[in-house]
C-alpha cells in the first residue's frame, strides 16, 4: 500500500507526524486551552446578522485587505494594551498560526533560520520546518523562566533570523519580564538584523500588561495575538499582530490574495462588538485558574505559576501514566513531553472540580 514516504514529499518531511493533541470524546476536556464558555446568545445572534449580511455579497471577493476588521483590531489593541496603534499596524489571518507562518515565509525561509526557548509552543518549531526554516532550539531555566544569559549567548553564536518568545509561555504558563524581551531584542539586533515575535496568545489572561508598547522605535519587534483564547472563538480561526506598518507592508508579499473569507471577517466584527462581555469571562478563568493553582498545591502538586488560561503541574515519575489514569476518570488533560509535567486548561467551576477530583484519586493511589 502506498504511504507518505512512497511519494516524492520533502526530505525533511520524511517520518514526521502531523501536530495534533488527542481530540478524546470523554466528558471533561482540559486540553487545548480553549475558553470552556459557548458565546453568549447575544453575539450568536449578531453573529448570524453579520453573516446574513456577508452571505449577500459572496459573489464578489472578500476586503482583501480587511480593513474594517484591522480597525477594530487596533482599537481593541489601543483600549487594552496601553499603547495607540492604528490599521497600519495591524495585519490579520486565520489563526495566529498563519500569521507566524506568513511572518516565517517572509523573514525566514531556506537558508535562514528562527530560534525559540523550550519547552514552548512547537508549532513555532514545526511552521519553520514547514516554511524552510531551521529551527534552533533554545534553552530555559529549570523553573521554566528564559535564562537570559544562555538565551543570549544561542543569540549571539546562532545569529538566528527570526527569535519567538512566547508570553505568557504554552505549555509552562510562564510570563517573560519586558527587560528581558528588550534585552533579547538588543542582542538579536547586534548578532544580525533580526525579526522578534512575542506570541501574546494568552495575554489577556496575564497578571501582567501587553508587551504590546515595545513595538514602538523596533521595527523589527512584533507581538502576535489571537481571539482562540480570550475571545473565547477558536471556531473563528482569526488571528492578529501589531508591529511597524512596514512589517504590515511585508507579510503581504506572501499572504494569499482574499486568505480571510467575508464569513470570517463579519463573525470577528461581531465578536469584538461584545468585547466587554468576552472579557468577563477572562476575569472569572483567571480565578478559576488562580483556583486550580492553590488547589493542586493543597493535593501535594507541584505547580508551575501560571499567567496564563493553563497550569502546568506534576511532578510525575511517569507523567503519561498519571495522563492515562486522569483520562481514566474521564477529563482529558495535555501531556506535553515535558518529562514530570502534564498541562490543565481552566474549564467552568465544574470542569475544575472533577479534574481535582481525578487528581486527588491519583495521588491517593501513589501514597
Ligand atoms: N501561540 C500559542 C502560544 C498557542 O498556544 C496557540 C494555540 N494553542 C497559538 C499560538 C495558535 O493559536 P491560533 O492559531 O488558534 O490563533
Amino acid at each position: 500500500m502506498t504511504g507518505i514516504d512512497d511519494l516524492p514529499i520533502r526530505d525533511e518531511l520524511r517520518g514526521k507526524s502531523p501536530y495534533g493533541a488527542p481530540q478524546l470524546d470523554v466528558p471533561v476536556q482540559l486540553n487545548t486551552n480553549e475558553n470552556p464558555y459557548p458565546l453568549p446568545e447575544p453575539l450568536v445572534a449578531r453573529i448570524a446578522e453579520r453573516v446574513t449580511e456577508a452571505a449577500r455579497g459572496l459573489n464578489r471577493y472578500p476586503d482583501r485587505d480587511a480593513v474594517e476588521l484591522r480597525t477594530a483590531l487596533a482599537a481593541y489593541l489601543t483600549r487594552t494594551g496601553k499603547h495607540p496603534v492604528s490599521v497600519g499596524n495591524v495585519w490579520a489571518a486565520n489563526g495566529s498560526n498563519e500569521v507566524l507562518q506568513q511572518l516565517l515565509q517572509t523573514f525566514g525561509g531556506p537558508g535562514r533560520t528562527a530560534i525559540g526557548f523550550e519547552p514552548s509552543y512547537s508549532m513555532h518549531a514545526l511552521i519553520a520546518r514547514g516554511t524552510g526554516t531551521g529551527w534552533i532550539s533554545g534553552p530555559r531555566n529549570d523553573d521554566f523562566r528564559v535564562d537570559l544569559a544562555a538565551a543570549e549567548k544561542a543569540i549571539a553564536e546562532n545569529r538566528p533570523d527570526v527569535v519567538f518568545i512566547t508570553s505568557p509561555n504554552n505549555p509552562t504558563g510562564t510570563a517573560v519580564e519586558a527587560e528581558t524581551v528588550l534585552a533579547l531584542y538588543e542582542a538579536a539586533q547586534a548578532a544580525k538584523p533580526s525579526l522578534v515575535v512575542v506570541d501574546e496568545a494568552y495575554v489577556e489572561f496575564s497578571h501582567r500588561d501587553s508587551l504590546l508598547p515595545l513595538i514602538e522605535g523596533r521595527p523589527n519587534l512584533v507581538i502576535s495575538r489571537t481571539m482562540s483564547k480570550a475571545f473565547g472563538a477558536a471556531g473563528l480561526r482569526l488571528g492578529y499582530l501589531a508591529a511597524h506598518p512596514a512589517v504590515v507592508d511585508a507579510v503581504q508579499l506572501v499572504r494569499l490574495p482574499y486568505h480571510l473569507s467575508a464569513v470570517t471577517q463579519a463573525t470577528a466584527l461581531a465578536a469584538l462588538e461584545h468585547t466587554d462581555t468576552l472579557l468577563g469571562y477572562v476575569e472569572q478563568l483567571k480565578s478559576e485558574r488562580d483556583r486550580l493553582v492553590t488547589e493542586l498545591r493543597a493535593i501535594g502538586c507541584e505547580v508551575t505559576p501560571s499567567d496564563a488560561n493553563f497550569v502546568q503541574f506534576g511532578k510525575f515519575d511517569d507523567s503519561h501514566a498519571a495522563w492515562q489514569r486522569i483520562l481514566d476518570q474521564g477529563v482529558l488533560v495535555r501531556d506535553n513531553a515535558v518529562p514530570g509535567w502534564l498541562r490543565v486548561t481552566a474549564g467552568t467551576p465544574e470542569e475544575n472540580d472533577a479534574f481535582l477530583d481525578a487528581v486527588r484519586a491519583i495521588k491517593k493511589e501513589q501514597s
